[in-house]
């Protein structure tokens, strides 16, 4: 059936169309122009960070990570398993073993007082992802990566413009990933970008994002011809991407601001219920800021879910939820394992619902959505 009010709408800024018309202009359509230099700087300004490179998805910049950290068949790497499967998909196709940690019940990102207990000699790194744009407990993880001699990547798919402490997510770890997929509050449709906090990382990352060549050294004068001296593959995004996404960063101040409102608005519309106990809704601890990216709210269990979906369904209203726990799916369960007890993952995982929430959402469609879930309780 067709919704009222969809579950998302891709963010369209109105400038895209004049910024890809300079592509035609520039006369270059490839992964190395000017538009993915200027994603690339915009991105390194806000996060203060040693090196960006703008990929053809986030999943793709997570497979670079699992290259650039060597991962092995046998190596171990943690992380959640409330997440999406990209997050272990990219070191699983490295032969990765994957120790899924159980998730913290405020803000459902992995529990980090839970992550020592799962490190062995095979551990590599740890992957966090800050779900919903709120950062996980990074002193705590950091400090316990340092003293286990392990890497932090940050899956921020979720989370650019969000920081934790005054520092921007994803430039905390030794190697992150963002998302520009058309259900993020950046877009371009599909896109993405590998962040490289420690610099020992910078120069392979340039050559197995060109594909294992050391094509970057050449086009920058260092070399006289480029060769193949690495793995690697085609890790970048064309220009009329980059281009679609540099109007959006032209104007994010817009974009988050917009999305704020409408966070906001259902927090307010919702906080009686929630005081009632009826529903419970986002934490967000003090030392993180956000970026609206995701409002959910907690129904009783997943039967009460169940029914709350079929009712907003029925109203038009795109009501959605996420995600299957990665430790209880096909290839979880083939790839991976629990470590220590599920308290948390399947619990909140089966009674969660994301409201609709995107750019330029009108007063009234807010409002429709805050009177469809009171109208359910
Ligand atoms: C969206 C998302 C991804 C995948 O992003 P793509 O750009 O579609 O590859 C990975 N991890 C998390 C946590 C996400 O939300």
């Amino acid at each position: 059936m067709a919704f009222t009010i969809p579950f998302n709408k891709p963010p369209v800024i109105g400038t895209e169309m004049q910024y890809i018309e300079q592509v035609f202009t520039a006369d270059k359509f490839s992964g190395d122009g000017p538009f993915n230099r200027r994603c690339q700087k915009w991105i390194k300004e806000k996060l203060n960070c040693d090196k960006v490179l703008t990929t053809p998805s986030c999943t793709a910049a997570l497979e670079m990570c699992a290259i650039l950290l060597d991962i092995q068949p046998g190596d171990e790497v943690i992380l959640p398993s409330f997440t999406f499967v990209s997050t272990a998909n990219a070191f699983v196709l490295r032969g990765a073993k994957i120790i899924f940690v159980d998730i913290r019940q405020d803000t459902l990102n992995i529990d980090e007082n839970r992550i020592e207990a799962a490190i062995t000699d095979r551990t590599k790194a740890i992957i966090v992802v800050h779900y919903a744009g709120v950062s996980c407990e990074m002193d705590t993880i950091m400090s316990i990566s340092r003293k286990h001699n392990l890497y932090v990547v940050e899956d921020a798919a979720q989370a650019l413009t969000s920081s934790y402490k005054g520092k921007a997510l994803g430039s905390i770890g030794h190697l992150s990933a963002f998302s520009f997929h058309e259900t993020k509050n950046f877009s371009c449709g599909e896109g993405g970008a590998l962040i490289v906090n420690d610099t020992k990382f910078s120069n392979r990352a340039d050559i197995i994002h060109e594909k294992g060549t050391n094509r970057s050294a050449f086009f920058e004068g260092r070399i006289d011809k480029y060769t193949w001296i690495d793995i690697g593959s085609s890790f970048l995004l064309g220009e009329l991407q980059a281009a679609f996404l540099m109007a959006q960063f032209d104007a994010s101040d817009k974009i988050s601001a917009d999305r704020k409102k409408c966070w906001d608005y259902y927090y307010a519309g919702l906080k009686e219920l929630a005081d009632a106990g009826k529903i419970e809704l986002p934490s967000i601890p003090n030392d993180c800021i956000h970026n609206f990216h995701i409002f959910h709210i907690r129904l009783k269990d997943t039967y009460q879910r169940k029914e709350f979906l079929t009712h907003c369904k029925t109203r038009g209203i795109g009501v959605v939820f996420h995600y299957i726990p990665l430790h209880s799916s096909v290839a979880g369960l083939e790839y991976g394992e629990f470590s220590g007890i599920d308290e948390f993952t399947t619990k909140e995982s089966s009674r969660l619902a994301r409201l609709p929430l995107y750019y330029s959402m009108s007063e009234v469609e807010r409002e429709r959505v805050i009177e469809t879930v009171r109208d359910f309780f």
